[in-house]
Formats: C-alpha cells, structure tokens, sequence
C-alpha cells in the first residue's frame, strides 16, 4: 500500500456520513502520517467536524465542502461500512484509480480495489495502526488513533476491545499522546446543551419487552428547541445501554418528516448488524443503525418484533 502511496501525486481520503471520534480520528491520522512521510498532496473531506473533535492536528485543514476535481490516484474510504456512507464523497471514491476501503464493520462488502476490512478491529484506527510503520507515526498521528480508538470502544470498555486493542493503544502511548486531554476533552465534556439533551432523553425513555429494550427518541421539533447539531446526542445512546436490565437500548432521531434515524446497542446476544441490514443499514453486531420511515410507534414496532424473533431463539437454545 504505501509503495502506491509512495508513487501517487494526488491523493484523497473521507470517513461516513455524520462522522464519529473513530471516522474523524482515523481520517486525521492518515492525512498527518501521508502528509509527514511522502511528497504528494493530500485532500481529507468529512461532512463536519464536531467540536470536541477540533483538538486534533490539523482538523482545520478537513475540506466540508465537496468541489468536482480531477480524479485521484488514491482515494482511502475509511470507517465507512458501504461506498454510500461516503455521502458527497462518494464521487471520488467511484472516479478515483485505485480505492482503498479500510474498516472495521462486520457488514462491509469490501467495495475497494483492495479492501483492509477487519471486524475483530475495535476500530478503523487501529486497522490502520497495524498498516502504518512505527518508525514513520509522529505525536500528532498517535493522538489521532489514540482518539479513535478512545472512542469506538467508549474508553476501552466495551466489548470489541481486545488485548490487542489495547496493545496498539499501549504502543501509542509511547509516540507521548496525552491521555488524559484526549479522553476527557473530546469523550467525556460535554456542552451544556448536550446535558440537556442527554437529561431528556433519559427522563423520556421508555422500557418495553418486559425490561429488555429501552427506547427513547428526539423528534424535529425538540432539535429545532435546543438547536441541536449532529453530534450533539453522541452518548445519549450508551447511557441508555447502561441501564440495569436492559439487553437493547434504542435511539431514533427524526431527519425529515417521518424520517428516523435509528442507533442502536446491545449488551450480550442481540446481534443488531443482522438487525440493521435488514432494513439497509449496518455496523457491527453490538452497534449498529439504519434509517426507519413511518411514526414512532411504527419504527418501534418494526425493531422490536425483529429483537424479539432474536431473543426468542436465544431462550430456546
Ligand atoms: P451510531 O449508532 O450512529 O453510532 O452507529 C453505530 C455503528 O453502526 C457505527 O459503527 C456506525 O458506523 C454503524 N452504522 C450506523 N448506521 C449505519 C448504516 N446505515 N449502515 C452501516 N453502518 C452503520
Ligand atoms: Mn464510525
Ligand atoms: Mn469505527
């Protein structure tokens, strides 16, 4: 990979829509580590950067904006579970060369000229970990992985976090990341606003399923009150998961009219990739999401009937 690199004059990166600590950590990583090593020039595009994610090393040089330009040598589709998750990207990724997908969602076809995609990855930063060579990671890429890593695995705490998860995040230790700015400024801090949200969200829940699956929900206007950004119910959801009991815990979002975003997060059977891929979306077997139309109820029934044909199976075995 990193003879391609090597020879290439043009290259561009993107991570998925609505981008996360792992997308923006990942993307930042590669753009310092190409930008540090080799002479080509570089473009890194996510949608936004959210702004606990700022502290990383030059977050203000991601393009937001999507100009048509000529085709890349390399295009890199990093964190992103299908070619569509790119969004405004997309177009680069089909017109490029060569396209490198690196990630870590157990739903990936595997879309790229050559494909990095390993499940058993906490996260993308630390497939990408494994490819870089130590000598050539600086501080700054360090603290990008470290930072993805952070959070895909909710400060090593969920289940995906292997021993050599926290391998890698060891070896990164090293290159002088600052631990501590890391994981409380851009994981736990929150805006006053995001308390808000996260207080009303939790006072609004609902538990159904005889406990087993917590639901809760912010709809368009409730957005437009508190003018919400994208990131801002980022932890909503793992909050949720944390309640005693619970096996699901559900987030829906309303995009348009009708139009629910869904997040979802299981603790210990509930495999909700399988779950998500059904209704086109994806992720990973304990994290996942897609997007449900219909009223609340609607999008609530849909989901539980499929959780309850899982849980079902689960008791009979
Ligand atoms: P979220 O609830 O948005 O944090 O997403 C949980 C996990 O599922 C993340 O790893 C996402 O990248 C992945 N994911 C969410 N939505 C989709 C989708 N529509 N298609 C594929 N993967 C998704
Ligand atoms: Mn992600
Ligand atoms: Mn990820």
């Amino acid at each position: 990979m990193w003879e391609r690199v090597s020879g290439a004059s043009r290259i561009g990166i993107a991570g998925h829509i609505r981008p996360d600590g792992d997308c923006i950590g990942s993307c930042l990583a590669l753009y310092n580590y190409i930008t540090e090593n080799y002479s080509c020039e570089v473009d890194v595009y996510v949608e936004e950067v959210p702004e606990n994610l700022a502290m990383l090393r030059n977050s203000d040089e991601i393009n937001t904006v999507y100009p048509d330009v000529a085709p890349y040598d390399i295009f890199f589709a990093l964190d992103c579970a299908d070619r569509e998750r790119l969004g405004k990207a997309e177009k680069y990724a089909k017109k490029a060369d060569f396209l490198y997908c690196i990630d870590h969602h157990e739903t990936n076809p595997g879309y790229g000229t050559e494909n990095h995609i390993l499940p058993g990855a906490a996260a993308t930063a630390e497939v990408l970990f494994d490819l870089m060579e130590p000598a050539k990671i600086s501080r700054f890429t360090a603290e990008c992985l470290y930072l993805g890593i952070v959070h895909d695995t909710g400060v090593f705490k969920h289940s995906n976090t292997t021993r050599h998860t926290m391998e890698a995040a060891g070896a990164l230790l090293e290159y002088g990341v600052n631990t501590a700015d890391i994981i409380d400024g851009s994981f736990y801090e929150k805006t006053f606003i995001q308390n808000q949200i996260l207080g009303r969200c939790l006072m609004e829940s609902l538990l159904c399923m005889d406990g087993q699956v917590i639901i809760s929900y912010i709809d368009r206007k409730v957005q437009a009150l508190y003018g919400l950004s994208a990131s801002d119910t980022d932890g909503v959801i793992d909050q949720l998961r944390v309640t005693k009991g619970v096996e699901v815990a559900i987030l829906l979002k309303e995009m348009n009219p009708r139009v629910w975003r869904v997040s979802t997060r299981s603790r210990n059977t509930v495999n909700l990739a399988d779950i998500c891929s059904k209704f086109g979306g994806g992720g990973h077997a304990r994290a996942a999401g897609c997007t449900l139309n219909g009223s609340v109820h609607d999008v609530i029934n849909t989901l539980t009937r499929e959780i309850e044909a899982q849980l079902g199976t689960c008791s009979d075995n």
